[in-house]
């Protein structure tokens, strides 16, 4: 029954994006006259910055034909992700968490060493070497998709122009019928701590550390810290999180959230909650931090080598010329946009870590496509209640749709099925069974309202639910699916079993 259901809305599906043809037809009508070329230099779309927002909405908008030019002032494209951020993190935890393996696991596999050592400067290199591939890469794609890339600092001058002092020395101005502002993010700094990059580093110096600090002290227990802590305190680093909510990860599910901060913790990372910051001396060798409870009290000290501040990111508008042009942002500097990503100034839209919504690479290149798709009179969409989210530690928590407590706040009725990894064969054959699969389902329809995964590859199971959830699947519909054998994937199987029914090997 829940299969034919699931049948149901997959024509329902390909109906409902066949009734979006009608109205793309309606669209590109409006397009053509919009966008007729002026068969000058003029593009059609311009983008300024080179991110996972920016580079994507220039690849897809010329993709679809559009005249398409990208500015970008780092030098290389890819922005904070391919630069500074996703890939070198991810690099930097995969070659840590190799050396720990080494070190803590391999000999209960029978693989013995003498001696296992960490060569840090082989370890920056190769993460040096993935990011340089990957932004040589976007140059590629970009010269086979026939962008033109600007390398310079774009400030808007009109609606329609960008003017462009060049990394050369040089100044350009670039024209578009419409400007899409794609400038990301950036390290948010605490009052009264500045980040020196040496001992007092944001995310970018824990990436491109040179000594292995003997006592890390991470400022935000969100993701980033808590992967950058998890890298270091691999490698040797006595990692304390100091956080001033009482919970690390707040936006995460209570429940797996426990179970994640328990496993830190057994990897050896402190945490200090409901603790704020309120002094910084740096006069000595090391970094004496001035603790408080964050309700106040009686004040602590806190010595570190290293101190990373982790709170958080800031949109990234400095020198753009939004007020000169009006352009409206909120309290926190996002650049506010419709349903179109079109700002309230004709003919300027924005993408991306610039406005409101989670701060993600996939996010980013989301709304870039969905830009641009209607940039060409097309319909673009995302769905901003299933998108998902991953912390890159071991084990990895990923989720997607909605946590207990949000649809407990909503007042659905709701049933919960979960299943341990402790369970699950292939993750028992592997010893790396730490870990569960929790989903929630509404009680009335069984539709599924959220799936969060604890498990060594939690990121890349995530996916399964997140196609059920798009297609606004059952659980039962994912119980019905067969499962290949033995696969950390049927955990995800048995835990939807949990949800309508009972699971078979638990
Ligand atoms: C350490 C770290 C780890 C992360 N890990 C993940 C992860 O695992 N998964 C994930 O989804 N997200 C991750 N993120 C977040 C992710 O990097 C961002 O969400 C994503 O890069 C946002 O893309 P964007 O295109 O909006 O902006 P950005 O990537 O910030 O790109 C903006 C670009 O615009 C350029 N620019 C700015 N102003 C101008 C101007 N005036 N003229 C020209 N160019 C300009 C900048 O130089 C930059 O290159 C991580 C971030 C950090 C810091």
């Amino acid at each position: 029954m829940a299969m034919a259901s699931f049948a149901r809305r997959k024509a329902f599906f390909f109906s409902r994006n066949a009734s979006h043809s009608s109205s793309v037809d309606v669209l590109k009508l409006t397009f053509s006259r919009g966008f007729a070329s002026s068969g000058s230099d003029e593009n059609d779309v311009v983008v300024i910055g080179g991110g996972p927002g920016g580079y994507v909405a220039a690849i897809k908008a010329a993709q679809l034909g559009l005249k398409t030019t990208c500015i970008e002032k780092r030098g290389t494209l890819g922005g904070t992700c391919l630069n500074v951020g996703c890939i070198p993190s991810k690099a930097l935890l995969h070659s840590s968490h190799m050396y720990h393996e080494a070190k803590h696991a391999f000999a209960n596999h029978g693989v013995k060493f003498s001696s296992v050592e960490v060569d840090l400067p082989a370890m920056m290199a190769q993460k040096d070497k993935a990011v340089s591939n990957l932004t040589r890469g976007i140059e590629g794609l970009f010269k086979k998709n026939k962008v033109n890339y600007v390398k310079g600092y774009g400030k808007l001058i009109s609606p329609s122009e960008v003017s462009v002092d060049t990394i050369d020395g040089g100044n350009t101005v670039v024209k578009g019928k419409s400007i899409i502002i794609a400038t990301g993010s950036d390290v948010k700094s605490l009052p009264g701590i500045t980040i020196d990059e040496k001992r007092i580093i944001s995310s970018t110096g824990a990436l491109a550390l040179t000594e292995i600090p003997k006592k890390l002290v991470v400022i935000g227990a969100g993701y980033i810290g808590l992967e950058m802590g998890s890298v270091w305190g691999r490698l040797g680093s006595e990692v304390t999180v100091v956080e001033f909510a009482p919970d690390i990860v707040p936006t995460m599910d209570a429940e797996v959230r426990k179970q994640f901060q328990r496993s830190l913790e057994k990897q050896g990372m402190k945490f200090k909650l409901k603790t704020k910051v309120v002094g910084v001396d740096t006069s000595g060798d090391g970094v004496k931090l001035t603790l408080e409870p964050a309700a106040g009290g009686d004040q602590t000290t806190l010595e570190a080598d290293v101190v990373l501040v982790s709170a958080g990111r800031t949109p990234f508008t400095s020198g753009l010329g939004l007020e000169k042009l009006g352009v409206e942002t909120d309290k926190i500097g996002r650049i506010l946009v419709n349903d179109r990503f079109a700002t309230n100034v004709p003919g300027i839209y924005a993408i991306g870590d610039v406005i409101p919504g989670p701060m993600l690479a996939h996010k980013a290149e989301e709304d870039g496509v969905a830009c641009v798709e209607f940039l060409a009179g097309k319909t673009g969409h995302v769905d901003y209640d299933k998108v998902p989210g991953v912390v890159y530690t071991h084990p990895e928590v990923a989720s997607v749709g909605k946590t207990e407590e949000q649809v407990k706040a909503l007042g659905v009725a709701y049933r919960v099925g979960k299943f341990p990894f402790m369970a699950n064969s292939r993750a028992k054959a592997i010893d790396n069974a730490e870990g569960i699969v929790k989903i929630l389902a509404e009680k009335e329809t069984d539709k599924i309202l959220g799936v969060h995964i604890m498990a060594p590859n939690a990121g890349e199971l995530i996916h399964e639910a997140a196609i059920a959830l798009q297609y606004d699947a059952s659980s039962e519909d994912i119980a019905r699916v067969c499962h290949a054998h033995p696969t950390m994937s049927e955990a995800v199987k048995e835990a939807a079993m949990a949800t309508y029914d009972k699971p078979i090997h638990i």
